[in-house]
């Protein structure tokens, strides 16, 4: 409970609410009760809570706050039906989720931090500095929102909005026990894929902990010359070195990771690079996810081409390396994260 405030009922799991329940004087069971208003009906105020007498309502309402978004801003995809949200959080702070549709159903991205302190020179989130890691029950609600809003159920969950998750660590783990656990919404850790820039430490302390979600691996470069201009944290954290935090992460937990390589005109697309690439993700247990760079006004980077990046998938695959091109959504609604947020900051 270190990281987050006591009062913050909806990032509190079960035992911990039947802790809090004893030093209210309450009997143990009234956690079960209250955790499944809060994740499976998720009611947005005490009074909701029927099955809880009148004067433990009053003493939760005094000591607790129910974190519950509301929607700032709505974007809705007239070619895919993608919705963007924007929400304000208590403090004034804006944030962004998403909601995509598949054929295998509805996944939801969410952020995890107010603005990123990575650097990526690419990516937008990042542009504006870092302001502070989202609570648990931030993120929830960034899942929670779109169910209610469209009524529909979410069967995967990405964590690949704004902020870098391993670097919240604390509170995204906490986020993947309640968003599993039975008595709340129960997504399936299979169902959700976390995306890292290479924070080597907590990929080791994450492969430890042998949960089955997917961790999503932003590479984008085949070399350490490359990525360290494009990516702050190569500085840190050399490509050899994040290759052997990922083939440890694969043996402890035999998941099968997603490389994320976004394709950046004349940056890290020529076929001498896909080469280097297959090359050190040979005999890996992987996936290449190829993405054309999104267009960010102050990094002035360009999408290659469509030759170019089916080339660039066909030395990949000539190689025995698995590599698949991310499908845009949302085109018409600016649907890439850290946009919205952007725009609603600026003013
Ligand atoms: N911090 C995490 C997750 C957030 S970004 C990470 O770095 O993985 C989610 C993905 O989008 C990452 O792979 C990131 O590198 C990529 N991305 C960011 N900006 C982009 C852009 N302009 N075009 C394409 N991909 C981008």
């Amino acid at each position: 409970m270190s990281t987050i405030d006591t009062c913050d009922i909806k990032s509190m799991t079960i035992a911990e609410l039947e802790t809090f329940m004893g030093e209210l004087g309450e009997p143990k069971f009234r956690a079960k009760q209250i955790f499944q208003w809060l994740h499976d009906k998720r009611v947005l105020s005490f009074d909701e809570m029927k099955n809880l007498p009148a004067g433990l309502r009053e003493k939760l309402k005094t000591t607790c706050t129910i974190t519950a978004f509301t929607i700032e801003r709505k974007l809705v995809s007239a070619i895919d039906g993608t919705i963007k949200y924007l929400y304000r959080l208590a403090d004034g702070e804006y944030v962004e989720s998403v909601l995509m549709r598949y054929e295998h159903g509805i996944s939801v991205c969410v952020s995890t931090q107010v603005g990123c302190k990575m650097g990526c020179s690419f990516c937008a989130s990042t542009k504006a500095g870092f302001v502070r890691h989202l609570t648990p029950s931030e993120i929830l609600e960034q899942v929670y929102a779109p169910a209610r809003d469209t009524g529909e159920r979410v069967d995967s969950l990405v964590l690949m909005g704004i902020g870098e998750p391993l670097d919240n660590y604390d509170n995204v783990l906490r986020f993947l026990t309640l968003v599993s656990a039975p008595e709340g919404l129960c997504m399936s850790h299979r169902h959700i894929s976390l995306s890292t820039c290479g924070l080597v430490d907590k990929i080791y302390e994450l492969a430890d902990l042998n949960l089955q979600i997917t961790l999503s691996v932003s590479l984008h470069a085949s070399n350490d010359r490359v990525r360290d201009e494009i990516m702050p944290v190569n500085h840190r954290y050399k490509i050899p070195e994040l290759m052997k935090a990922c083939r440890y992460y694969t043996d402890k937990t035999h998941r099968r990771i997603s490389y994320e390589y976004s394709l950046i005109k004349g940056v890290n697309d020529n076929a001498a690079q896909a080469k280097e690439l297959a090359a050190l993700l040979h005999g890996m247990l992987c996936h290449v996810n190829l993405i054309p760079v999104n267009y960010v006004e102050e990094a002035g980077f360009e999408k290659s081409g469509r030759q170019q990046i089916y080339a660039f998938q066909k030395v990949l695959q000539d190689h025995g390396i698995n590599a698949t091109i991310r499908r845009t959504l949302g085109a018409d609604i600016n649907a890439a994260c850290g946009q919205l947020r952007r725009q609603a900051v600026k003013g």
